[in-house]
C-alpha cells in the first residue's frame, strides 16, 4: 500500500467514485498524463465509464466493488458529492483517498456546512436548521422571505422551495416530506461567484481566479472569467475566504466555494462542492493547468503550481433544452456553426439522451480580451438559442 505522502507516478491507476461528466473529464486529464483510470458507477453508459480503462459497475456501497477498486488503484478520488462518506472511509483503510470522508460529509449536509462557515469566520446567509415541528414553529420572522432547502442531496436547485410567509413555510416543509432542512433568508443578489482551490497533503494550496456565475432556474448557465469580472477587492476577499474554508477542513483535493455578492457589495458564502465544479470548466482551455489536472496532482502528491490564466473566457453550459429548439424530437445543435467561431472549444459528455435541464456539455470560448470573449460567446448563444447575458 502506498503511503499518503508517496508520490504516485504516471503508469499507476487512479480511481474515481462516480461516472458523471466530472469523472469523465478527470479521466481525460489523468490519462493525458499517462495514468490508467478506474471508475465505479452502476450505470453501464456513464460518461466516465465510457472513457475509462476500467469500469466497475456497482453501487457506491457495494463491498466487492469497493474492494476491487482498492485492489486496482493507487489512489481514489470522488466526482460525486453524495458518495457515502462511509465508502470513502472504508477505502481509506487501504489506500490514499482525497478528499477525506470527513470533509465530504460536511459538504453533504447544509447544516454542517453552514456550521463550518461560522467556525471559519466566513459570513453566510442567516439561516435556521429545521428538523422538528418545534424548530419550524420557532423560526424567526426575519428569515422570511426565504428558501427552504433540504439539508442533504440537493443539486441544481432541486430540493428547494421559495417561501414568503409562515403558511408557505409550513406547506413547503411538508412538501419536502419533513426531512431535515435549512431555511435561508432570501438575499438581494447583485451577482454570484465561485472560487476553486486545490490543496495538497503537505498543505500547499493554489487557486483558480474568481469565476463570475449566472444561474438560470437554479442551474449554472454562464461563467465569465477575466480581469475585472468582479471588483478586485471582492475577488481578493473571495479567494481568502475559499482558502480558509479549505484549510479549516484540512482539505486535500479540489474544492469549489460558491459565493453570493449582495447589492451592498457584501460577500456571503453559499455552499461548497468537494470536487471540481461546473464553474471551473473554463480552466480546461483558459488556464495552463485545469481543475481536473489539479485533482490528479492533489491525489498523487505531485507539486501544485499556481495556475496561470492565458485567455479571457466565457463558458456556456449546454443543457438538453438546446436539443429541443425545433420541436419534440431531439436534434443536436449546429456544432459546425459553433466551431466556426474563433476560440470555441466544444466539450460534450457522451450522454445518449438529451433531456431538458440535463447537462449535456459545455462550450468554452477563449479570446485575447474580455470584450472579444463576450462578443463571441454572445454569437454562440444566439446560434444555440441561449438567452443573451
Ligand atoms: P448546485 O449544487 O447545483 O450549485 P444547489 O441545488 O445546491 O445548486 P444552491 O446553490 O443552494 O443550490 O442554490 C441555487 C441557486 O439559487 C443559487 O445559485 C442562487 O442563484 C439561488 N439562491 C440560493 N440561495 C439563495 C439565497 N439565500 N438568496 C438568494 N438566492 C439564493
Ligand atoms: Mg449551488
Amino acid at each position: 500500500m502506498s503511503k499518503d505522502t508517496d508520490v504516485i507516478l504516471p503508469g499507476a491507476t487512479l480511481g474515481v467514485l462516480g461516472g458523471g461528466q466530472l469523472g469523465r473529464m478527470f479521466a481525460h486529464a489523468a490519462q493525458a498524463m499517462g495514468y490508467f483510470t478506474a471508475v465505479l458507477d452502476k450505470d453501464e453508459t456513464s460518461p466516465a465509464g465510457l472513457v475509462s480503462h476500467q469500469h466497475l459497475r456497482t453501487g457506491y456501497e457495494d463491498p466487492q466493488g469497493l474492494a476491487e477498486l482498492a485492489r486496482l488503484c493507487a489512489a481514489v478520488t470522488t466526482e460525486f458529492e453524495n458518495v457515502p462518506a462511509g465508502s470513502l472511509n472504508k477505502l481509506a483503510e487501504s489506500l490514499p483517498v482525497s478528499p477525506a470522508g470527513s470533509a465530504v460529509a460536511i459538504a453533504q449536509d447544509r447544516a454542517a456546512e453552514k456550521a463550518h462557515f461560522v467556525k471559519c469566520g466566513v459570513p453566510c446567509a442567516p439561516y435556521a436548521v429545521i428538523e422538528t415541528a418545534e424548530q419550524l414553529a420557532a423560526v424567526n420572522d426575519a428569515l422570511l422571505p426565504g428558501i427552504l432547502k433540504t439539508a442533504r442531496m440537493g443539486y441544481d436547485g432541486k430540493g428547494q422551495i421559495r417561501v414568503k410567509t409562515r403558511e408557505e413555510l409550513v406547506k413547503a416543509w411538508s412538501e419536502l416530506k419533513q426531512v431535515a432542512c435549512v431555511l435561508e433568508k432570501m438575499l438581494p443578489l447583485a451577482h454570484e461567484c465561485s472560487v476553486i482551490v486545490a490543496r495538497g497533503r503537505n498543505g500547499d494550496i493554489v487557486n483558480l481566479p474568481v469565476q463570475r456565475n449566472l444561474h438560470r432556474d437554479g442551474i449554472l448557465a454562464v461563467t465569465e472569467v477575466y480581469e475585472g469580472n468582479v471588483p478586485a477587492a471582492q475577488a481578493e476577499q473571495a479567494v481568502a475566504a475559499a482558502k480558509s474554508v479549505a484549510i479549516g477542513l484540512d482539505y486535500v483535493g479540489v474544492l469549489c466555494v460558491e459565493f453570493f455578492v449582495l447589492d451592498n457589495g457584501q460577500l456571503v458564502v453559499n455552499e461548497i462542492a468537494p470536487r471540481p465544479h461546473n464553474s471551473g470548466h473554463y480552466s480546461q482551455n483558459a488556464m495552463d493547468v485545469s481543475q481536473f489536472e489539479l485533482q490528479v496532482r492533489c491525489m498523487t502528491n505531485l507539486p501544485l503550481v499556481q495556475p496561470r490564466q492565458h485567455s479571457a473566457t466565457v463558458m456556456l453550459n449546454l443543457l438538453g433544452d438546446l436539443w429541443f429548439k425545433d420541436g419534440e424530437t431531439a436534434k443536436a445543435p449546429a456544432w459546425d456553426q459553433i466551431l466556426a467561431l474563433p476560440g470555441a472549444h466544444l466539450h460534450l459528455y457522451g450522454k445518449v439522451d438529451a433531456k431538458p435541464a440535463r447537462k449535456m456539455g459545455h462550450l468554452n470560448i477563449t479570446a485575447a480580451s474580455p470584450e472579444k470573449a463576450r462578443e463571441t460567446a454572445l454569437k454562440a448563444a444566439e446560434i444555440l438559442g441561449i438567452e443573451a447575458f
